[in-house]
């Protein structure tokens, strides 16, 4: 039930990691009239954004566009390119990585899931090194593509993809890679063709700040070449036909018009700032987190610091305090939501975005509600994580923090 008791004032704070907040230059024009869907005006605006969402995946091939959720993608991405009963290998970062591991499996695919263990595996990127040797196994390649995650957004983890990469070649191994960066998308640094990813699954509510519904393929040559013989059921999600449709900037069906408006502002606000200058600003913004972090005595859920996400971080509670009810207590009371820990990380900790449409201000509330929040919880603090991130910001000025 809906609590329409529950009046707060000014903004809510919503600091999870995916859905994260709208810019109203996007939601403006989201709010213009749909028009048709085959006439001239929205071929125009479909050649037009087909070409721009290849800058931020940093590739000259195509990229699909799918009215769905995160998800879709994940499973257009394995339907469009494997067979029944095909082997694939995955590693275990954290909750989504086995969402999609477990939906490999319901669509008949065998995947293997490499695993760091106890809980070591949810507080470390992917183990290239575990990769190429379990590859280097294979002499009959009947590993047909290695799938993993590059911002894990239940632990607070970008891997490292290009050492993936590296890993592959290393073993002279000929599978796919296929990369989720769901959630790592035009917040952390990702280069679908230097990295010689073959499908990059994103979506739309994480670092492209627009609402949920859209969500993507990037693809190479050798995954389209793959596709002609793939032989596991798909048609909604079948690549040749939406390519054939995209030269002229149609789909095959009614795509998610007002979303696509949304995309095209998002697009031209990340092109015009300049993809560097938004990847600089999210590092700026996770390394005043980490600090408040610190400040506070906590524990951080990433325990290398050379994979530290800058699109969210996770915050452990000391043993004996459940996550789940301090961000009961901030939400109610501040009006700002926080992730919640997922999977095997349920109530051992939250989850602080610092992604989307934020400031140093807003993360400065943000880190203030947790803190009031923690305090009113009785966790104890060590030092004060909101001084902690002011200074950290002081003393990393960002050129014009527009
Ligand atoms: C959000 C997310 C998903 C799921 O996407 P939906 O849009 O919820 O279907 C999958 N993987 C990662 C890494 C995500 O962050």
């Amino acid at each position: 039930m809906l609590n329409l008791d529950f009046h707060p004032t000014g903004r809510h704070f919503l600091q999870i990691p995916g859905p994260s907040p709208v810019p109203d230059r996007i939601l403006r024009a989201m709010s213009l009239p749909t028009i048709d869907h085959r006439g001239p005006e929205f071929g125009a605006l479909g050649l037009e954004l087909l070409v721009k969402i290849k800058q931020i995946f940093k590739t000259e091939n195509p990229v699909i566009i799918y009215p769905a959720s995160g998800t879709g993608a994940w499973e257009a991405a394995l339907v469009n390119t494997l067979s029944p009963g095909d082997q694939v290998l995955m590693f275990e970062t954290g909750h989504f990585a086995t969402l999609w591991q477990k939906m490999a499996r319901r669509l008949g695919i065998e995947p293997e899931f490499l695993w760091l263990p106890g809980d070591q595996g949810w507080r470390q990127g992917v183990q290239a090194d575990m990769i190429e040797a379990r590859l280097k196994q294979d002499i009959d390649h009947e590993i047909k593509a290695v799938c993993v995650v590059h911002n894990e957004t239940s632990t607070g983890v970008t891997s490292d993809i290009a050492a993936v990469r590296r890993a592959i070649d290393a073993a002279g191994h000929p599978a796919l890679l296929m990369v989720d960066t769901i959630s790592g998308l035009a917040s952390a640094d990702y280069r679908h063709d230097e990295w010689g990813v073959d499908v990059t699954i994103s979506g739309s509510q994480k670092g492209l700040m627009l609402p949920p519904g859209i969500s993507f393929n990037a693809l190479s040559d050798k995954a389209v070449k793959t596709s002609k013989s793939a032989r596991l059921p798909k048609s909604f999600w079948a690549w040749d036909e939406i390519l054939e449709a995209n030269k002229h900037g149609y789909w095959p069906y009614t795509p998610n018009t007002n979303l696509l408006y949304g995309l095209n502002e998002s697009l031209d606000m990340l092109l015009g700032e300049g993809l560097e200058h938004v990847l600089a600003r999210h590092q700026r913004w996770a390394a005043g987190v980490r600090a408040a972090v610190n400040a506070w005595g906590l524990e951080i859920q990433c325990q290398d610091p050379a994979v530290y996400s800058p699109v969210l971080t996770g915050v452990v509670m000391p043993d004996g305090v459940d996550a789940d009810a301090v961000r009961k207590l901030i939400y109610e009371r501040f009006d700002l939501s926080l992730g919640m820990g997922l999977g095997k990380a349920k109530g051992r900790m939250f989850r602080i975005g610092h992604l989307g449409d934020c400031n140093d201000l807003t993360l400065i509330a943000t880190l203030g509600g947790c803190e009031a929040g923690m305090k009113l919880a009785g966790v104890p603090l060590e030092d004060s994580g909101v001084l902690a991130a002011l200074d950290c910001f002081a003393r990393h000025p960002l050129d014009a923090n527009r």
